[in-house]
């Protein structure tokens, strides 16, 4: 992770209860099978843990399979906001998983609520074109002339699909008086296919909104309401819910303050214990870290 991802996530840990850091976790080497069954929920994250972009990680369709058929509740637990609750539904069945809508909690999902709370029903998007009917599935509109000024960040744009033409734009708007920025993926960095990482929506709307007086409203991993919402519908303990994901600052971070075991994927880390020089950067500790989640789960 470089100096920004720190410094992001960083800040929203200064923002969120000490126990998010799991102090005391030992964040101890094992193989994926051996923990998951131990708990009556497993929460996934999608992107860096089941798969990135469109190519699953090796024994993924039947890890999240074989949990289930050990009796294992499972949900997928994600901070992709490029794509609207419909979509990603979509875009697991395509995949192979089989997911129901009931057992997916996305970020996104939460930004009509967000939106009746502000009391608006037009705002600006900026992130990729494929987020737009994110927003009209929450029943907004997206307009450059909102009638308050409110931006919702869902991802970072792009220059091939002309979304780059958005951000002077999402800039005037926000530099407005009482203007509001909505983050809806918390997430800094998210890893590449073959290595390398890129800026996520976190980390794009930080720089966005820097010096523009505008409040800033997050919501998805490591806050509060996705892990909740996803307890409620499984109605077990935290404690006895594993929360699984490639990223310390959200994935790691928000399990250990909704009081959940965690464990952390380290397979888009280099070598195996690199992540501990990251866990040293932010302060954060999963009770297990695995090399990936496929390694012969299958009993
Ligand atoms: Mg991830």
């Amino acid at each position: 992770m470089d100096a920004l991802e720190s410094q992001i996530y960083n800040e929203y840990l200064r923002q969120l209860p000490t126990k998010c850091r799991g102090e005391g976790k030992k964040g101890e080497f094992t193989d994926f099978r051996k923990v998951a069954e131990r708990y009556e929920a497993v929460f996934f994250d999608a992107w860096g843990t089941l798969y990135v972009r469109d190519v699953l990680f090796p024994g993924a369709l039947e890890t999240v399979q074989g949990l289930r058929r050990a009796g294992v509740k499972v949900r997928l637990v994600t901070n992709s906001a490029s794509l609207s609750p419909l979509s990603i539904s979509r875009k697991l069945e395509r995949l192979g998983f089989d997911f129901a809508d009931g057992e997916i909690f996305s970020a996104c999902a939460h930004l009509r609520s967000i939106a009746a709370e502000l009391g608006i029903s037009e705002l600006f998007h900026v992130g990729r074109n494929e987020s737009l009917p994110g927003i009209a599935e929450a029943g907004l509109r997206d307009t450059p002339t909102p009638a308050r000024p409110v931006v919702a960040i869902t991802s970072v744009p792009l220059d091939e699909d002309g979304s780059t033409a958005r951000i002077p734009v999402a800039r005037e708007i926000l530099s407005r008086p009482g203007a509001v920025a909505l983050i809806l993926n918390p997430d800094a960095g998210a890893p590449l296919l073959g290595g390398g990482r890129c800026r996520a929506a976190g980390a794009f709307g930080m720089e966005l909104v820097r010096g523009t007086g505008a409040k800033v409203v997050r919501t998805g991993k490591p806050f509060p309401r996705l892990f909740r919402e996803a307890l409620a519908s499984v109605g077990c303990a935290p404690e006895r819910a594993l929360m699984v994901g490639d990223t310390l600052g959200t994935d790691v971070a928000g399990g250990n303050g909704a009081g959940l075991d965690t464990l952390l994927v380290a397979q888009c880390y280099g070598a195996p214990e690199e992540w501990r020089a990251d866990a040293e950067l932010i302060d954060v500790r999963p009770d297990w870290v695995a090399p990936g989640i496929g390694a012969g789960f299958l009993p």
